[in-house]
């Protein structure tokens, strides 16, 4: 399945919620979502559709897949990998997206979405333990340095995303050296530490049906 190229606050207004596709912008008033949420579509105002659990679990599913900018076949691999995993399949399913090298650049605040993480990664902007990495879902491990490469620390996009990203905080399992534009991995994320209201057991229910 092709990468979805249109209008990326649709598919929030199709979740009912913010899933931070479009950097700053979703922090202040514009924000689709704060101006107007209602489904997107001439009727999606006044849509009212009774929706079956198989609907409310593939929901689910497509709202996760969407925060973290995964395609379908990618996104199965990794709740097959999550279910291989020892543990609660759903929050290990969280965990490892969480670990994605994109969402990481973008947690630490090197970019202001998961797209442009994507980018900065697959440009050869970031390094991990001081080598280059260019596949934005490495899986990053504890005790791991994500850095900023060193001929990439005069790029505005990165210093702009930066100074943006002071005011949103980052996550407690990951620490900051924004001087030295690098970060660490504390710890691997547990289930309080991902904040979006996801219902992960919908999505383990939708693919053991
Ligand atoms: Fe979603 Fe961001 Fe658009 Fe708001 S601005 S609707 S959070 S993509």
């Amino acid at each position: 399945m092709a990468r979805y190229r249109g209008p990326v606050c649709r598919l929030c207004r199709r979740e009912g919620m913010k899933l931070f596709l479009k950097g700053e912008r979703c922090y202040k008033e514009k924000c689709a979502i704060e101006r107007r949420n209602a489904p997107p579509g001439q009727h999606g105002q006044g849509r009212r559709r009774k929706v079956r659990a198989y609907g409310l679990q593939l929901r689910e599913k497509q709202k996760l897949r969407r925060i973290y900018g995964v395609l379908e076949n990618q996104f199965r691999r990794t709740f097959d990998g999550a279910n291989r995993k020892r543990g609660v399949t759903g929050e290990n399913l969280l965990s490892f997206l969480e670990l994605r090298l994109d969402n990481v650049v973008y947690s630490l605040g090197f970019a202001t979405s998961r797209t442009q993480a994507r980018q900065l990664v697959r440009h050869g902007h970031i390094v991990v333990d001081g080598r280059r990495v260019d596949i934005p879902s490495f899986r990053v491990k504890p005790a791991m340095e994500i850095a900023v490469a060193e001929k990439s620390r005069k790029v505005p996009t990165i210093n702009d995303a930066l100074e943006f990203a002071q005011g949103r905080g980052i996550p407690p399992w990951l620490e900051l050296d924004g001087a030295a534009m690098a970060g660490k991995v504390l710890e691997l994320p547990s289930r309080e530490d991902i904040r979006y209201p996801i219902q992960e057991q919908l999505i383990v229910e939708l693919y053991s049906r």
